[in-house]
């Protein structure tokens, strides 16, 4: 549908401007004071236009264990998140809208699901959240977590040999689900596309990374991957590789400038020359990093080094909410008690642009999203400036970022569609959802994980605490 936005502010290189905004065919098509209405008028005053920002990592189906798991590491957390993974595609569908709607209602535009599969029900799961995708009409970039070591070899051993246990699927038949994901949904031009996506180096072979590489060749899929979240990662890449992971993965072929890594935390200044020089794209996660102790990531030293960084608010389980704007407010301050030198620290419209166009830049998609631009596709949020939230006047981006806004997103329009009006998505029926999502759950007191007990002692004594 073609619209035109009459007298929207919008961020200038100096403060802002009042322009409209002409909208069609899904792009933008001009961008100026007094316009032609072309299409439907939509009145932007007292509102300010941005480009919708970027959800760059998640996975969604964790909404249903989010406020749950206690305050333990990643491997710990890990262990009893898949304890208790839902094992219905019905379950995937639902999270995915949740997941989809929170995103929306703050900011963004775009999630990249880095979606944990139901064994043995592996394309029925992509066809769920596909689905709920495609009705809500977010766009989407579906990343198939997979990988072909199980769970145990992801702890460092500490010198001593263990026995690990064989993965239940074969790297041959992953990468056969994902190509044949690849042919079943694999629309970038409709808003749905698949990215390869395996776990991380703890938890892959190099055969299952080549075989994800080529995939990516073929179909120009984007490459994504978490990276060295945890000191206990970085301790398994020494013993696994005797190099760092990032070397590694270098050395694979894996770093290039549609390869997006989520959280970086654990990396030297070696690693950020290669990240640097291969253009590869860090995700900030900045909540769950905290959430699981898993250290602060070194944004502004990847800033300075020239490498991209966006936002994601990793999944719900290790967040435990999807406020993208949460996220970004979080992972801008966090950095200033890490570098004296408060020149360094980042403002508010750098963040703005992180999230949108350090996001696009990610996906590959620099030229098609992330800026107010003609031509650029119509990925949109309005922002309600007369929200209390956002008064009195002083500086809207900076209300928007250091504030906590709530009810301010006003429109949302992706790909030229309008999904959100007047605050409320309007693509599905979300009190149904609150609804079923209500229905299909219950209050826990008390869950015990029997994957956590056993891996507690080894993982106490390979990161150096006392014994139990
Ligand atoms: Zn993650």
């Amino acid at each position: 549908m073609n619209f035109t936005l009459q007298q929207v502010l919008i961020p200038a290189t100096q403060g802002y401007d009042t322009v409209d905004v002409q909208i069609v065919d899904g792009r933008i098509a001009a961008i100026a004071a007094h316009l032609e209405v072309i299409g439907t008028t939509v009145d932007g005053r007292n509102k300010l236009l941005l480009p919708g920002f970027i959800n760059a990592h998640t996975h969604s189906s964790e909404m249903w264990q989010r406020g749950l798991i206690p305050p333990v590491p990643l491997e710990l957390w890990i262990a009893e998140l898949y304890d208790f993974t839902p094992l219905h595609p019905e379950q995937i569908y639902l999270s995915a809208l949740g997941t989809a709607v929170e995103t929306l209602l703050s900011g963004g535009t775009t999630v990249v699901d880095h979606l944990v599969l139901i064994p043995g029900q592996e394309i029925a799961t992509i066809a769920a959240a596909v689905k709920a995708y495609r009705e809500i009409g977010i766009r989407a970039f579906i990343a198939p977590l997979i990988q072909d070591q199980e769970l145990d070899t992801g702890l460092p051993t500490g010198g001593r040999s263990k026995e690990t246990s064989v993965y239940h699927r074969s790297t041959d038949a992953t990468l056969a689900i994902l190509q044949q994901a690849i042919d079943q949904f694999h629309h970038p031009e409709q808003g749905i596309a698949i990215m390869v996506a395996p776990t991380g180096p703890q938890l892959c072979s190099d055969a299952l990374f080549t075989g994800c590489i080529e995939l990516s060749d073929r179909y120009h899929l984007g490459r994504h991957l978490h990276l060295l979240e945890t000191q206990a990662q970085k301790l398994l890449a020494q013993e696994k590789y005797g190099y760092s992971a990032v070397e590694h993965l270098k050395h694979l072929g894996f770093l290039n400038h549609r390869t997006s890594l989520a959280h970086c935390v654990w990396l030297d200044e070696a690693d950020i020359e290669i990240l640097a020089a291969t253009q590869a794209t860090v995700v900030h996660n900045p909540l769950s990093n905290l959430r699981l102790g898993s250290g602060i990531a070194p944004i502004l030293k990847y800033q300075q080094a020239g490498v991209n960084v966006t936002f994601g608010c990793d999944g719900a389980a290790s967040n435990d909410s999807q406020d993208l704007l949460e996220a970004i407010k979080i992972g801008s301050i966090l950095h200033n008690v890490t570098d004296l030198d408060y020149r360094h620290w980042l403002t508010p419209r750098q963040a703005v642009e992180m999230a949108s166009l350090g996001g696009a830049t990610g996906l590959g998609m620099a030229n098609e999203l992330g800026s107010l631009a003609v031509g650029k596709q119509a990925d949109l949020v309005l922002y309600d400036l007369t929200s209390l939230s956002l008064l009195p006047r002083t500086d809207p981006i900076g209300l928007l970022i250091w504030g906590r806004p709530t009810a301010a997103i006003e429109s949302v329009w992706v790909r030229g569609e309008q999904i959100v009006a007047q605050h409320q998505v309007t693509t599905i029926d979300v009190p149904a959802l609150r609804h079923q999502l209500f229905s299909q759950s219950q209050w826990h007191t008390e869950r015990q994980s029997p994957t956590v007990k056993q891996f507690e002692a080894h993982y106490r004594s390979v990161m150096g605490l006392p014994a139990l």
